[in-house]
């Protein structure tokens, strides 16, 4: 008798049996690798071609990235192991613009092993349809659309403080937050422009960029000018404008200490409590609050603090001038909330401002 005939056979087709009662192309008939795939959805970005992979856009060629989605979606049958994918992205001749999508086709390559006997390699290939949907990631929303209606100018105080540049990078700073909040609505930052004295900020719609521009100002007590340009007209007649909002930082901040006019050429010192278009101070002569119409404060400064030694305390607090090391009483030790502040400091140490030559506890 030959020897074949000993051989176990496919009961399919007749050739020699590999595994269980089948060949291997047999096997793999019967006992598919791949269960199902889901459809294929992939986010890519035209301007620097990364693709949006569980949240993050990633840099990968598309057959790493197929690989990799394959990898993550298919349902395998659990008689095979050591599964891996290949695949290749096939689209129709499209352009690739934001916000529009384009329908092609993945032809994937499954190979693995089986479990029972893993000498023995399976594969397998298919079409799956795949679509690719458009979107500027969110740095080529910043870098590459030029598209703006829209410019935020903040620019710094004249003879600025380090308060004044404090308020100014922090008008800055509120104003990217305020943007990037709004990022869903179509808001963004296209183009930023320094200049010696501040920033230009392009910002893609006029409405928000205004809305933005006069939170941020009245909040930080500053100066706002808004202008508007035609810029151009649609096919339909619609006028298109360009908006321009012209921020001052101020010089000061909440707990600044400045000289305002108090009226008859008189300057007085405040601390500012809380900025906004009517500001709250506070006298630094007798602590009374005072609310006081921004514009007033227009070409204030803050004045600059320094540490001074307390010599004395009893009956009134005395301090050490620290530019000609003499002591000297306070104008205002008789704020009582300040001089207590100072009698109470633990290093005997307290702040003070110096205004025309004369000391405040500040
Ligand atoms: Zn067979
Ligand atoms: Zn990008």
């Amino acid at each position: 008798m030959e020897k074949e005939d000993f051989e176990r056979k496919c009961i399919v087709c007749g050739r020699k049996a590999e595994i269980e009662e089948f060949c291997s192309r047999c096997y793999i008939k019967q006992n598919p690798i791949i269960k199902s795939f889901p459809d294929i959805a992939i986010k890519a970005c035209p301007s620097c071609g990364r693709f949006l992979l569980e949240g993050k856009w990633i840099e990968a060629g598309p057959s790493a990235l197929i690989s990799q989605l394959l990898a993550k979606k298919a349902r395998t049958d659990s008689k095979y192991c050591r599964v891996s994918f290949t695949g290749e992205l096939n689209l129709p001749e499209h352009s690739p613009a934001p916000g529009t999508s384009a329908i092609g086709e993945i032809h994937a390559r499954v190979s693995a092993s089986s479990v029972e006997s893993k000498h023995l390699a399976f594969s397998e290939e298919y079409s799956l349809p795949a679509s690719v949907y458009y979107e500027l990631c969110n740095d080529c929303k910043l870098q590459n659309s030029k598209y703006f209606e829209a410019t935020i100018q903040i620019r710094r105080a004249e003879h600025e403080t380090a308060d004044g540049a404090s308020a100014f990078e922090q008008i800055v700073s509120r104003i990217r937050k305020e943007a990037e909040h709004l990022s869903a609505k179509g808001l963004h930052i296209s183009k930023e422009e320094k200049s010696p004295n501040g920033i230009d900020l392009m910002l893609t719609l006029n409405s928000y960029a205004i809305q933005i521009a006069r939170r941020v100002a009245s909040e930080f007590g500053a100066g706002l000018k808004i202008n508007e340009r035609l810029f151009s007209q649609t096919k339909s007649g619609e006028r298109l404008y360009r908006m321009t909002a012209l921020i001052s930082a101020p010089n000061f901040l909440p707990g600044s200490v400045v000289a305002v006019n108090a009226g008859k050429g008189r300057e007085e010192l405040f601390t500012v409590i809380e900025s906004g278009k009517v500001m709250q101070l506070e006298a630094l002569i007798d602590g009374k609050r005072v609310s006081m119409q921004k514009y007033k404060m227009e070409r204030c400064g803050s004045l600059p603090r320094t540490t001074a030694q307390i010599v004395r305390t009893v009956p009134y607090i005395e301090v050490l001038n620290p530019e000609n090391f003499q002591p000297a009483v306070p104008e205002n030790a008789s704020n009582k909330k300040l001089s207590e502040k100072a009698m109470n400091s633990k290093d005997g140490k307290t702040q003070i401002v110096i205004y025309e030559e004369k000391i405040y506890l500040a």
